[in-house]
């Protein structure tokens, strides 16, 4: 007898998980560590009791395999989580392929992507440590959004930098961060030195994430009261982003199903990282073996022609020297409409596991992604967010092999939010104004030479 796998795979509130894994325990070599921006030494705890709480520099730094999500923490994600498992029988009919293609949805959390699971946990443990405003830095707007909404369930001030490009494009998610209660500057502002300092070389320049985050930490840094949050790339940001992968293997198991491919869009690798960790313990434990496939933009390619080097996580050098998978801080990615995945750099954590040959990675071009994008669109009704067209276009690629060699592959895809708020950049696809954007070499070097020197 055939077993029917159900459309949705649905997890009860009781079986939502109340721990996040840490995989750095279970690798075989552990990350290269952080370093002082200006001593170059090893970082302490002491160095980022600035910009964040003890509990979130805990998380950043622990050796503890599974770290207890609070009480006031689950309270919040019941409201979106468990999030649903999909298995894409429509696409699949239209692909006429034998491959089973699965998708873990996260765009019904109220910023309509993953990001609140880890901006709720952070504007909590941040309100417990007496802290009264949060600044921060969104590219499309998605982060700002995320932790608006968190910062509302805390009583916090939010203040945001969103870059230029995204800013201009993209005026609903300005709207649905006030909305939340957040106040808002396009980046580079006047309001920052780093801001000031863009402005003069670059007075049209259409922002980045690195100098937003530069804007974001200067504020924090100056203010007592104020801490800074980042929606990406840190390990505390990944190990919340872990109950996506955690609830996806139980769902999966729910159907008797194992993955042999998991493919999602990688900006900062918070997405990717929180889908495939769980993934990747038990693929270390002998338990199961997927392929883990990372994919980003052709004109921020940082996993598949980046460096693998000390670098800043922001423009102006604020921001400790971590060990990564980077374009140089310097970059400057245009202006696609996948505004976060333009990014310089790549989760250390992630950069790390890429280079011990445990996640592959692919760029692809945006066109392509926004063709997948309206393929999912028409076949399985919902419209994706530029990032994880990226994902999808992939997905689609393997499913399409598979039509030819047979195979029937388990295809595992984090669709990492909706497109609602994205419908200009669709509009530009179906109207052919889109282009398609390659990184330039020149450039890619002259930001490179740039990196900063480290002592070996
Ligand atoms: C921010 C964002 C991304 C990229 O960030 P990661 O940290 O790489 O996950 C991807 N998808 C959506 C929907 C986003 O909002």
């Amino acid at each position: 007898m055939t077993v029917i796998t159900p459309t949705k795979i649905l997890l009860d509130e009781s079986e939502l998980p109340t721990q996040w894994y840490n995989i750095v325990p279970d690798l075989p070599a552990p990350p290269p560590p952080p370093l002082h921006p200006v001593t170059r030494a090893p970082l302490g705890p002491d160095d980022l009791a600035a910009l964040f709480p003890p509990a979130l520099i805990e998380q950043e730094v622990t050796a503890a395999r599974y770290v207890d999500i609070p009480g006031e923490v689950l309270d919040v994600y019941r409201l979106w989580r468990p999030s649903p498992l999909i298995r894409a029988y429509r696409l699949e009919r239209s692909l006429d392929t034998p491959a089973r293609i699965y998708y873990k949805y996260e765009g019904g959390s109220p910023a309509g992507s993953h990001k609140p699971n880890t901006a709720v946990p952070q504007a909590f443990y941040n309100a417990k440590a007496g802290i009264r405003r949060l600044t921060t830095e969104t590219g499309a707007g998605q982060w700002g959004t995320a932790l608006a909404f968190a910062c509302a369930q805390y009583d916090m001030g939010c203040e945001v930098w969103q870059v230029r490009a995204s800013y201009d494009q993209k005026p609903y998610r300005r709207m649905m961060i006030e909305a939340f209660g957040g106040t808002i500057h396009p980046s580079p502002s006047t309001l920052t030195a780093a801001g000031r300092a863009i402005l003069a070389t670059h007075p049209d320049s259409t922002g980045s994430l690195g100098i937003a985050i530069s804007e974001a930490v200067e504020v924090a840094a100056a203010s007592a009261d104020t801490n800074y949050a980042l929606g990406s790339v840190l390990n505390h940001v990944l190990l919340h982003q872990t109950v996506i992968g955690e609830e996806a293997l139980a769902q999966l198991a729910k159907v008797g199903e194992t993955p042999d491919l998991i493919v999602g869009c990688a900006g900062g690798g918070s997405n990717l990282g929180g889908l495939i960790l769980p993934f990747l313990r038990e693929k270390l434990a002998g338990r199961q073996s997927p392929t883990l496939l990372a994919v980003e933009p052709t004109s921020c390619p940082s996993l598949t022609r980046g460096v693998y080097a000390y670098d800043y996580g922001d423009t102006a050098g604020m921001t400790p020297l971590v060990k990564m998978r980077t374009l140089g801080h310097d970059f400057i990615p245009d202006p696609i409409h996948a505004g976060g995945l333009r990014y310089h750099g790549m989760s250390p954590l992630l950069s790390h596991i890429h280079e011990l040959g445990l996640m592959e990675a692919r760029a692809i071009g945006q066109r392509a992604c926004f063709a997948a994008g309206v393929r999912f669109a028409r076949t399985e009704g919902i419209l994706p967010a530029p990032e994880p067209t990226h994902a999808l276009a992939v997905a689609i690629e393997e499913a399409l092999r598979c039509k030819e060699s047979g195979e029937q592959k388990v295809i595992l895809v984090g669709l990492s939010g909706h497109g609602h708020l994205d419908l200009s950049s669709y509009d530009a696809y179906l109207s052919g104004a889109m282009g398609d954007h390659s990184l330039d070499e020149a450039q890619l070097r002259a930001t490179v030479a740039a990196l900063p020197a480290v002592p070996a």
